[in-house]
Order: C-alpha cells, then structure tokens, then sequence
C-alpha cells in the first residue's frame, strides 16, 4: 500500500491508471477556424480529443444575447469529424441541468474588471458549466483561446482552486486577414462594422510599440492612447479599455508581471473583444495563431 500526502502525487498516481490522455476543447459551437485552432493543438498532443458544443444558458445575462446566439449543429457536426475530433459532447436540452441548482460557485478576484465587471454572473455561470464539464469529460488537457483572456484567467484559478487534476493550454488568437478577432459574434456586424472592426486590434498592436519603446509608460496612458486611437477611427461604443496584470488583472501592475491590454467595443447585434498580453519588456507573450 501506498501513503500519498500531496496532492499532485495523488493526481499522478491516477493518471499512471490511465493510459490514454484526453484533450478537452469547450466550445458554444458555431465553429469557427479559432475553435479549430484549439483542436489541432489538442489532437497534436493527446491521443483523444473531445469537444463539447453547448450554449450555456447560465453565463448570458441577457436573454436577448442567448436567443440571438448562431446555432447550426449539422454545420458544427460536419467540421469536427473533418478534423478528426473523436468525440463531440453535445447535452440537448436541459441535459446539463435537469434540476435547479443547489450549489452557486462565486469568484472573489479576477472578475471585477474588464468582461466581469460589464456582465456580471457571466464567470460564474463559466465555472459552473465547466466544473460539470470537467467531471463529465475528465480531460488531461483543457484548450482555452487567449482571445478569452479573462476566461482562461478564471479558469487557471478554477483548476487551481478546486484541484482538478487537469492542465491549462492556452492558444493564442487566430485571426482574419486584416487583424479582426475570429468570433461566432462577427457574423452579427453590418458591413460598415466588419470594415472597421479591424481597427480594434491595430489599436492594440500600435499600444505594445508605444510601450515597447517607452521605459515610463503608465497605466493610464496606455488606457488613454487606445481609447484616443479607437474614438478617432471607430463609430461602435467603447464598453472598456483597460490595462492590468495577467493573469491575476489587477490595476497594480508590478515591473515583473505580465500585462493585459483588453478591449471590448459594443456594436448593434454584438459585442467584440480583443487583447494582447505582453512580458515585462512589452514583447508580445502570444502571437496571433497562423492557418489551420
Ligand atoms: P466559444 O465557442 O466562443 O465559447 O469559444 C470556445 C473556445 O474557443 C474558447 O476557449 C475561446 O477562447 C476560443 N476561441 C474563440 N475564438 C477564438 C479565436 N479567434 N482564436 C482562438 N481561440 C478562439
């Protein structure tokens, strides 16, 4: 018999059990190549891969957003047996909730900025959908898109707090041809919006040469320099610029740490976010993803 009094030999025990390593990619599906940029990473290093498709009622706090969410499973079906996923988890109904909860999973840091502070019960309707996910699927690796950063922040704290015996990959954000973000939200832009949505993200890309160039650079003029960028060359409302540690996201940012700049911008049908996360000395941390 064995005496195991850490966690992590706990978890390793376990694993040895295990042969096969699965690799985890939620999705709300209406795939994209962003979402199949997380899936050739996870076939390229696990022997399974699963990908959930679920629009999760509980992290939308309107029900306007939720209804308008694009939806085509047949569409969704047909690309991931393409690229080789093993299994697509897809719970039907009310599958995932049969019962009202009785459990309420609350988050006391990383939430009051940025996504979490304009959309409030948005992470914890995302920790409670993939704490359910996580035991039900059981993965090894879980894929997140940087493009989510507050996402991905949350969830390196969920894993951590909770102890799931299951390792984070972030991937970084693939992109259109001229800088815009993939999203399923881009099909609901009109076409004076696609054409100057791109400007979202050279806003950020013109920040990191500001800061890569500038020993002195404050918070406040990295958040003022997007902004001035933005309100000059776009016509959709800023929800927020903002500029933090990562992943911790904090406004006190150490010489140290890693730094977010995040945006979110709200046009008529959706609402677009982008970042960049750059090391101590402004070099970019994740670049954009290249083809599938
Ligand atoms: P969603 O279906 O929007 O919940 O996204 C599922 C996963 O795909 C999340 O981890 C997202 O961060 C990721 N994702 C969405 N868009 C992109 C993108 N353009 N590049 C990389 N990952 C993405």
């Amino acid at each position: 018999m064995k005496v195991i009094t850490n966690v992590s030999d706990m978890h390793q025990e376990v694993r040895n059990l295990k042969a096969q390593t699965v690799g985890f990619v939620p999705t709300m599906g209406y795939l994209h190549d962003g979402h199949r940029v997380l899936i050739k990473h996870a076939k390229e290093e696990n022997n399974i891969v699963v990908v959930s498709v679920f629009v999760n009622p509980l992290q939308f706090n309107q029900s306007s957003d939720l209804e308008n969410y694009p939806r085509d499973f047949e569409r969704d079906r047909q690309i991931l047996e393409r690229d080789g996923v093993d299994y697509v988890f897809y719970p039907e109904g009310n599958k995932m909730y049969p019962n009202p909860l009785t459990i309420n999973m609350s988050i006391v840091k990383r939430t009051d900025v940025l996504c979490g502070q304009s959309r409030p019960g948005h992470f914890e309707g995302v920790v409670m959908v993939l704490s359910k996910l996580f035991n039900i699927v059981k993965p090894n690796q879980v894929y997140f898109g940087i493009k989510d950063a507050q996402q991905v922040a949350v969830v390196d704290a969920l894993i951590q707090d909770l102890n799931f015996d299951i390792q984070l990959k972030p991937v970084p954000t693939k992109r259109e041809k001229d800088g815009l973000a993939m999203s399923s939200r881009n099909v609901n832009l009109e076409d004076h919006e696609r054409q100057e949505a791109s400007e979202i993200y050279q806003s950020l890309k013109s920040v990191q040469i500001f800061i890569e160039s500038s020993s002195t650079w404050t918070r406040q003029e990295v958040i003022d320099y997007v902004r001035n960028y933005l309100v000059k060359r776009i016509s959709g409302e800023i929800d927020y610029v903002d500029c933090l540690s990562f992943p911790e996201l904090t406004a006190d940012i150490s010489k140290d740490d890693d730094v977010i700049i995040a945006v979110a911008v709200y046009y008529k049908r959706a609402r677009l976010i982008d970042n960049i996360i750059l090391d101590c000395n402004g070099k970019i941390k994740y670049g954009s993803e290249s083809d599938v």
